[in-house]
């Protein structure tokens, strides 16, 4: 039943259902995304057809699934969303196909965990709107077309890499989605606490954004989490010296890093000198899956110039050192 496949891609943060962004025009940040799908948008609409289908990648909490669904509303179309790794057979995905209405978008968010077989059924589907149905088995079996509605595929996944080929060739929009700058932050922040109704001092929305990871989603967590510290403490409105007891006592400092950034980043300098160091490596030492480090931890780490990643392995530079602050060792290249 198509029901519990849909049910089961929805997110457990869904909590945060209340914070998102329903329109193009509330979507802080991300600029070049937002100017390119208005125009596709309206174009499509101009057109009486459905929308190209759209790929957004880019790190958690970024977005993604948020934008999916501004895209059905601003197109007034139904949304239908699920997860790659709950699609296990053909079967399950040509039910999600064929009871899609006129125009719906069906969001597949971590596209890139598809098995293979279930890909090949998305192919056709995408393309030609079409579903090739094997019917029956060994030398009577045949091969049935079935038209599907007109429908967008919104694809999201941390690692545009790790799609194939013929499935990335297939989205006609793809986008990237960056972390935001402090400022954005500063707006999701404000906005989230107008949402919660709490009142919040610009050096405190300030604070919060500066340690949120480039990420709104880590933004409105952090927020919760220092309303709590502010109620307890008996202000009313978060200020930036409240905001920074809170997350502090997180233990998220002041670059935004959280105890698990920092792991990561000790273990590289503590055992292996700075690096390089394999990924596989730092895994095991971390007991952390090896996709947990490539697509959570290490690209705003990336980003931040603390690590580089090398062909022969993760390295710690110098602002890194700086931020454990640690001395490189000597011989060492940073
Ligand atoms: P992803 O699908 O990329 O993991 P989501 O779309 O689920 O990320 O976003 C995570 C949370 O961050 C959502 O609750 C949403 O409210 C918030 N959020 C994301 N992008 C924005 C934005 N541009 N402006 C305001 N809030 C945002």
């Amino acid at each position: 039943d198509t029901d519990r496949l849909l049910a089961a891609g929805r997110k457990p943060e869904d909590i945060d259902a209340a914070l998102r962004p329903k329109r193009l025009d509330e979507f802080v940040g991300q600029k070049a995304a937002r100017e390119n799908l208005r125009v596709f948008i309206a174009a499509a609409k101009a057109r009486g057809d459905a929308l190209d289908h759209v790929l957004f990648f880019g790190p958690p909490g970024l977005g993604k699934t948020t934008l999916a669904q501004i895209v059905a509303r601003e197109m007034g179309v139904g949304f239908r969303a699920t997860s790659g790794p709950v699609i296990a057979k053909s079967g399950d995905l040509a039910a999600l196909l064929t009871n899609l209405e006129d125009g719906d978008v069906l969001f597949i968010d971590e596209i890139h965990r598809l098995a293979p077989a279930v890909e090949e059924v998305l192919y056709p589907a995408m393309e030609d709107r079409a579903l090739d149905l094997m019917i029956g088995e060994g030398p009577s079996a045949r091969s049935v077309r079935i038209e599907l509605p007109r429908f967008t595929l919104v694809g999201a996944t941390t690692r545009q890499g790790l799609l194939t080929t013929p499935l990335r060739d297939r989205f006609g929009i793809p986008i990237r989605l960056n972390f935001y700058t402090v400022d954005e932050l500063e707006q999701v922040v404000r906005r989230a606490a107008s949402l919660l109704d709490l009142g919040i001092a610009e050096d405190g929305a300030h604070e919060i954004a500066k340690r949120s990871r480039g990420t709104p989603r880590i933004a409105g967590r952090l927020l919760r989490r220092v309303r709590d510290f502010a109620n307890v403490a008996g202000e009313g409105v978060v200020h930036a010296d409240v905001a920074d007891k809170a997350l502090n006592r997180l233990e998220v400092d002041h670059l935004g890093l959280d105890a698990m950034d920092r792991r990561y980043l000790n273990m590289i300098a503590d055992i292996y000198k700075g690096g390089p160091v394999g990924v596989e490596t730092l895994a095991a030492g971390l007991s952390e899956p090896r996709d947990t480090i490539e697509e959570v931890i290490e690209p705003y780490l990336i980003q931040l110039g603390l690590i580089a990643r090398t062909a022969r392995g993760r390295c710690l530079n110098g602002p890194g050192w700086k931020h454990l602050g640690l001395n490189p060792p000597s011989n060492g290249q940073d």
